[in-house]
């Protein structure tokens, strides 16, 4: 088992609690660096000094699982900060792909722009392994896509999740065992989610029957 530490962005959301495993968690993190939840949380990636300060507490967390976490970007510039801030809101749209907006109406195809880092590939006594390559802002990059393929290949992607109610969004890990869950809290955001679908069902209901 790894070591449990404290993701900054994640620690935000108290219901947040089922966190991703190893460098997974730090990929978590930093989808929860969006603007989201209630009271409505601050965007983490919105200027230089609150990325920086995240990504310092973020990266040192993960240095205590992964001694192959990148280093802290410094400085940061806008130009790295908007190309973090890409990946993120990418990734959060893959994830988000299937939930719709409204959850009473059919959900609609996401555009998901597509990202490109760079990573070496080497073969030593553990097998293949992935690095990430890049200065600054490009390791870190390189270091969440590397993790995002060992997800895919590891059959563990499926698992990392953003919550269906679109005013919430958190990410979670599902460790259920058939990997069900829709909602980062079934209490805080599905409870409102449901009573939202029985509203709309009884209302689907009411038109159907005048017609
Ligand atoms: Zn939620």
């Amino acid at each position: 088992m790894t070591t449990a530490v404290r993701w900054p962005a994640s620690a935000r959301f108290e219901e947040v609690k089922s966190g991703a495993p190893d460098g997974l968690g730090f990929v978590q993190d930093l989808l929860n660096t969006a603007s989201m939840g209630k009271p409505r949380q601050p965007d983490l990636l919105e200027s230089l000094d609150t990325a920086e300060s995240w990504l310092k507490s973020s990266l040192a967390a993960l240095s205590q699982i992964d001694s192959s976490a990148p280093l802290v970007p410094h400085p940061l510039d806008a130009g790295g900060l908007g190309r973090l801030r890409s990946l993120r809101d990418a990734l959060r749209a893959a994830l988000a792909t299937g939930h719709a907006e409204d959850p009473t109406e059919p959900s609609t195809a996401v555009t998901v722009p597509s990202i490109e880092v760079t990573a070496a590939i080497s073969l030593g006594a553990d097998g293949a392994q992935l690095h990430p390559r890049g200065n600054g802002v490009e390791s870190v990059r390189s270091y969440v896509l590397i993790q995002l393929a060992a997800a895919t290949y590891a059959d563990t992607m499926r698992r990392l999740k953003v919550c269906a109610n679109p005013r919430c969004r958190g990410a979670f890990y599902d460790r259920s065992k058939n990997c069900s869950r829709l909602w980062h809290d079934v209490t805080t955001c599905g409870n409102t989610q449901n009573v939202r679908a029985y509203r709309a069902r009884l209302k689907e209901r009411g038109v159907s029957s005048q017609s």
